[in-house]
């Protein structure tokens, strides 16, 4: 069962011997003939896993198997080591689940119909993070601001493999063949954008690669690959899951040898996503879109009040004159990639043609109020983490150290605007009394 060889240069890498090899066809047609090609995000969500639908239920049942019964025909027995390599199985063939189960080969399909290349699914975004760093292996990883956990990650393969650490706009000369630029966005706390094409141009012309964070902005929000980027991951615990109730993490790449490479290491690192939290996520996909528009929609209908507010407009929609005054005593600034566009920033446009992504942050004029808001307020939940149904507020200090204390994060979810809006009036109202 052992690997011979984990070489990232032998691209049919040994693996678990257990399967016959099966081309996965993710973006073709599925088994009543539909193109998804031609469809748009909410129907691939709701029907790139129709092939793999094995009973007449129409919402997918709970598998929770971890091994499963071989052919009872002997002469259909295939052993593992009579089979080609390399190894991927055929999702509709289920030998044990730490390398397929039924749920998550539904949900690898839909991920992989929707993000438009294979996709793997890990037990979480870090795992799924930590299997890039893996299988790349770079010399020399490019990075700046973004999510602190994956620093850690990257904290480990410094002492495992001695790579060096770049800043994102490091010199094109200082990276080399095989190194690594990791791009979060938009990036983690403040929801800001940074521009793929132009960091994969920069990692192309060394023989360097570019993996984007896109968790910020999933389907339909953004695809880094038509971007330019290698390697797309996705912390699927917020959006895909999307309910705040499932840890899971998504890679996708866009060269099919490197897809195979991930899926032979996944089976030896054993990081895969249980298949509970896997029926969950097919579950959530089923409404990505009518979220994503939603949620993104009013964090840039909120990001517009404050942002006018501050800027000293005389009238901002939603909010009254003495609104506008309470909003400037309290708030400094507001961070959206939405606001980024007022530069015409056109690769901006291009890049997140449908919304700007449903967190923001909100920088306060006094660091004690930014510890006190959250408590001000009724629709917000005070808790990390974000992407789910619910809107969230955290005054991000609470769990990383590397931001400013006057910073709060706010993950918009799918309550109506007009209420969210108020309760932050409300909030900043209270604020302002306690003040006088
Ligand atoms: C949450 C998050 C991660 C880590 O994902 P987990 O599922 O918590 O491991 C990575 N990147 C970003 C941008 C995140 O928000």
């Amino acid at each position: 069962m052992s690997p011979k060889s984990n070489k990232v240069e032998n691209a049919s890498v040994e693996t678990s011997r257990h399967a016959r090899y099966v081309e996965p066809s993710y973006e073709t047609t599925n088994a009543a003939g539909l193109d998804l090609s031609c469809l748009g995000p909410a129907t691939v969500a709701l029907h790139a896993d129709d092939p793999l639908n094995v009973v007449a239920d129409v919402a997918p049942p709970i598998h929770v198997a971890t091994t499963f019964r071989y052919p009872h025909d002997p002469a259909q027995l295939r052993p593992l080591y009579d089979r080609p390599e390399p190894y991927v199985l055929d999702p509709t063939e289920h030998v044990y689940s730490r390398a397929t189960t039924h749920n998550s080969s539904r949900l690898e399909a839909i991920l992989g119909a929707l993000l438009h290349n294979d996709s793997l699914v890990y037990s979480s975004g870090l795992s799924a993070g930590h299997a890039l760093m893996t299988v790349v292996n770079p010399g020399k990883i490019s990075i700046g601001a973004g999510y602190h956990g994956f620093h850690a990650t990257i904290g480990l393969h410094q002492r495992l493999a001695g790579s060096t650490v770049l800043p994102l706009d490091c010199k094109p000369e200082e990276l080399g063949e095989g190194d690594l630029i990791w791009l979060e966005t938009p990036v983690n706390p403040t929801g800001l954008a940074f521009n793929i094409q132009h960091l994969a141009d920069k990692a192309h012309s060394r023989g360097a690669y570019l993996a984007v964070d896109s968790t910020f902005a999933p389907p339909p929000l953004q695809d880094p690959f038509e971007q330019g980027a290698d390697f797309v991951m996705h912390s699927g615990t917020k959006y895909i899951g999307g309910h705040s109730d499932l840890l899971c993490g998504v890679l996708s790449a866009k060269d099919k040898s490197w897809y195979k490479r991930l899926y032979s290491d996944r089976l030896v690192m054993g990081n895969v996503v249980g298949g509970l939290e896997s029926w969950l996520a097919v579950r959530s996909l089923r409404t990505l879109e009518l979220r994503i528009t939603r949620e993104s929609a009013s964090a840039q209908h909120l990001v517009q009040a404050l942002h006018g507010a501050l800027m000293g407009q005389a009238t901002v929609k939603g909010l009254a004159a003495c609104d506008i005054h309470i909003v400037r005593r309290v708030v400094k600034e507001v961070q959206h990639a939405s606001l980024q566009t007022q530069d015409r920033q056109d690769w901006l446009d291009k890049q997140m043609p449908n919304g700007f992504g449903p967190v923001f942050s909100i920088t306060m004029q006094e660091e004690e109020d930014a510890r006190k808001f959250p408590s001000k307020l009724q629709l917000y939940h005070h808790a990390t983490s974000l992407g789910g149904v619910e809107s969230l507020i955290e005054w991000r200090y609470m769990t990383d150290n590397t931001v400013d204390k006057d910073l709060l994060r706010l993950s918009i979810g799918v309550e109506n605007v007009n209420d969210l809006l108020a309760d932050l009036l409300q909030g900043f109202r209270q604020l302002v009394k306690e003040k006088v």
